[in-house]
């Protein structure tokens, strides 16, 4: 089966580090660790395993930050990953193969693979206490002592970023029976592969304590961002979304989805604040060398981007006592903590999913999103805007590492018709 692997080569990182700079294009070849390769399915980690065939693989912004080198070299996430791996864990699939200790009902059934290595993927028991709690996505057992478990999983947090499952940017990859989640028949493949970047901003939407705002700020109106909207009037927020980015074709998405208006981003700082201050009442202080503050400001401000920049503003339009909720794959920088302790916000950060709380049940969020889809209450499939073959990898990439200039939104592989 074909497959794109991903195995960092320090050298070959370091100079592609600086060789960017004059040609972009090596970000997505064999000397940044990219290659598409030939390789046997993955076997079965265990009897309670299946192999499932990928429909659609969907090109996540924690994939992107690995290729376009936003990770530092020291990041803390090499705790949580094994290499080589075929990267991938957005997906919806077909379920071609099941372990004996598997119902094999399970055979053909299209799935979408929770992409979480849990305590119950791994075969840990008892689960740690996050995984009992229902908050797999916070699981302590990614690191190397999770191949304790029975399913002897080296470390990794997600199917995609570990050496023994493969994931959704090859053919074929394989999932624990936990893992799997039916896609009910009326929800197309297209929208189908949007279940994961949905889920997690789903399940930012629910971590965020939005019972008595007013007005929240989505800053950065990408896939997570759009995603958040949709998410928020899905769970019944009435109250007034504001959506941010420097793109301005996101602005019909971001409207029909939801957002009351859409602020194109100025570049210079100045305006940036006097715009946010318009809009919310509030009121901008300037001090010294440039540097601006705001008072007055959003209840809730989510920051689907993760840059120095957006932390940094997140933190400053966040009325006193507001939450900034950290829903992007977040590469810091110098970041100026002031408002958090001056203005006692609270601090939130999410990732991945797990068994939420939503209208007094308890329900996973894949299947919570599975339910919205089928309400058309969070009818995305506009995200998906362009599909590749895997052998063109390259354009892909370079398609979802420049969406402003495609006018991309989601891109995806799609291994339908080979
Ligand atoms: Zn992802
Ligand atoms: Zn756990």
């Amino acid at each position: 089966m074909q497959a794109l692997t991903y195995h960092v080569n320090p050298v070959g990182w370091a100079t592609c580090k600086w060789l960017r700079h004059f040609w972009p294009g090596c970000l997505r070849s064999r000397l940044n660790g990219l290659k598409l390769r030939d390789l046997d399915p993955p076997a079965l980690p265990g009897d309670d395993w299946v192999r499932v065939r990928t429909l659609l693989g969907g090109l996540c912004g924690s994939d992107l930050a690995i290729v376009a080198q936003k990770q530092p070299p020291d990041s803390i996430l090499q705790a949580f990953s094994s290499m080589p791996f075929v990267l991938g864990h957005e997906n919806v699939s077909v379920v071609e193969e099941v372990g004996p200790a598997v119902d094999a009902a399970w055979r053909g059934r299209r799935v979408c693979v929770e992409p979480t290595l849990n305590c119950a993927v791994r075969g840990i028991d008892p689960p740690c206490e996050r995984c009992a709690a229902g908050e797999f996505g916070s699981c302590e057992k990614f690191g190397a002592d999770g191949a304790q478990g029975r399913s002897h999983l080296p470390a990794g947090s997600c199917t995609g970023y570990n050496a023994v499952t493969g994931g959704s940017w090859g053919e074929r990859f394989v999932a624990h029976v936990s893992q799997l989640v039916e896609v009910p028949p009326s929800i197309p493949d297209e929208l189908a592969a949007l279940t994961d970047p949905v889920a997690c901003s789903l399940h930012a939407a629910l971590r965020a304590d939005w019972s008595s705002a007013k007005q929240v700020l989505v800053y950065g109106a990408g896939v997570l961002g759009l995603g958040l909207i949709a998410a928020l009037r899905a769970i019944g927020y009435a109250g007034r979304i504001d959506a941010l980015d420097t793109a301005g074709y996101l602005a019909t998405t971001a409207r029909k989805f939801g957002a009351d208006e859409f602020l194109r981003l100025p570049p210079a700082r100045g305006a940036r604040f006097d715009a946010v201050a318009a809009r919310t009442g509030g009121r901008v202080h300037r001090v010294r060398f440039g540097n601006r503050m705001l008072t007055g400001g959003y209840d809730v401000v989510f920051d689907c981007v993760g840059a120095r920049r957006s932390i940094n503003e997140s933190l400053k339009w966040a009325r006193a006592r507001g939450q900034v909720v950290m829903v992007a794959t977040s590469h810091g920088g110098r970041i100026d903590l002031t408002p958090l302790w001056f203005r006692e916000l609270t601090w939130t950060g999410v990732s991945g999913r797990q068994v939420e709380n939503f209208a007094g049940r308890r329900v996973q969020t894949y299947p919570l999103v599975h339910e919205m889809m089928m309400k058309g209450t969070l009818d995305v499939r506009e995200m998906l805007t362009h599909t590749f073959r895997l052998g063109q990898y390259k354009q892909a990439l370079e398609t979802a590492m420049n969406k402003s200039a495609f006018g991309a939104i989601k891109v995806a592989f799609d291994f339908r018709n080979p």
